[in-house]
C-alpha cells in the first residue's frame, strides 16, 4: 500500500432495516488529509453510516468509493486492508488482555507470517514481532499510554481506555480513521486532551479522519467540514461556521 491518501466519496447511500430508513440517499466527501465531522441528533444514522463504511452493514443502495475501491461491496477485513480503521461508540477492546496485546492484535492484518509461525518461533516471525513491538511502543507513546502497556485494559480508567482504542486503530497504519464519539463519557479535561490528540494525529500522520461526535464545541474546533444528518437524511453540509448558523441545523438540535 502506498502513502497516498485517497478521497472518500459517499454517494446516495440508503440503508433500510425492516420498516425503517436509517440512511436516506446520503452523500458527502472526505477530502484527503482533512477532518470531516458527521453530526446529528440521536438516531440520525451516524453509527449506521460508520457500519456501512467499515463493511459491517451492506447498503441497500448507493456507493462508497475510497480511491479506486468500492467499500459497499467489501467485507470488514477487506475494508481494513484498504487502510480504513475505526473506533467504536462503545469500547471494543479485550478487557482482560494488556494494552500491549490489544495493540499487537491491532497490527494483526499487517503481519505477513501471522501468529501461527510466530508460535512456531521461526526466526523471520520473531524479527517481525520485534519490529511490530517497536511500532506498538511508538504509537502508545504518541497517544500517551506508554505507561499502561503491561496493564490489562479493563483495569484502566475509562478515558485511558478510549485512548487505547485510538492507539489500536492507529496500529493498523490507516489512511482513513473513523472515530465514533471519541470523547463520549469523558470529563472536560479529558475531552480537551483527546481533541488535541486527534488534531496531532491528523497533523503528524497526514491521514483523513471522519468523526462522529456529539460535542459541538469539539466539532467546531477540529473539523474542516461537517455533514449534518437528521432522521437519516442529510440536512446540511459545509464548513463549521456556516453549519453553526444554518437554521435547519439549529431546528434539528433544538427539537431533539
Ligand atoms: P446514531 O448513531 O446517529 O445515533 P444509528 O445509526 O445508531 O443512529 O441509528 C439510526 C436508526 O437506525 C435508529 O432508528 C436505529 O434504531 C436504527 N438501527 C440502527 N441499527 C439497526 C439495526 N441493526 N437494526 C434495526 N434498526 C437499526
Ligand atoms: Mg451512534
Amino acid at each position: 500500500m502506498d502513502g497516498v491518501i485517497p478521497e472518500l466519496v459517499v454517494s446516495d447511500v440508503t440503508v433500510r432495516f425492516a420498516g425503517l430508513v436509517a440512511l436516506d440517499a446520503v452523500s458527502f466527501t472526505v477530502r484527503p488529509g482533512s477532518t470531516h465531522a458527521l453530526i446529528g441528533p440521536n438516531g440520525a444514522g451516524k453509527s449506521t453510516c460508520f457500519n456501512v463504511l467499515s463493511g459491517v452493514y451492506r447498503a441497500t443502495s448507493g456507493s462508497v468509493r475510497f480511491g479506486d475501491a468500492e467499500l459497499t461491496a467489501s467485507r470488514p477485513h477487506q475494508v481494513a486492508a484498504l487502510g480504513v480503521a475505526r473506533t467504536f461508540q462503545n469500547i471494543a477492546l479485550s478487557p482482560r488482555l494488556t494494552v500491549r496485546d490489544n495493540l499487537m492484535l491491532g497490527r494483526h492484518r499487517l503481519t505477513r507470517s501471522g501468529f501461527v509461525s510466530a508460535g512456531l518461533r521461526l526466526p523471520s516471525a520473531r524479527r517481525e514481532a520485534v519490529r511490530h513491538g517497536a511500532r506498538v511502543e511508538e504509537i502508545a507513546a504518541f497517544v500517551g499510554v506508554a505507561d499502561a502497556l503491561p496493564t490489562p485494559v479493563g483495569l484502566l480508567p475509562y478515558g485511558t481506555q478510549k485512548r487505547v482504542e485510538l492507539a489500536r486503530a492507529l496500529c493498523m497504519e490507516p489512511r482513513l480513521l473513523l472515530l465514533d464519539e471519541p470523547v463520549a463519557g469523558m470529563n472536560s479535561e479529558e475531552r480537551r486532551e483527546m481533541a488535541d490528540l486527534i488534531v496531532s494525529v491528523r497533523e503528524s500522520l497526514g491521514i483523513s479522519i471522519l468523526l462522529v461526535e456529539h460535542d459541538m464545541g469539539i466539532v467546531m474546533r477540529i473539523a474542516d467540514s461537517v455533514t449534518v444528518l437528521d432522521f437519516g437524511k442529510r440536512i446540511a453540509d459545509g464548513e463549521p461556521d456556516e453549519i453553526q448558523r444554518d437554521p435547519e441545523v439549529i431546528r434539528a438540535y433544538l427539537g431533539d
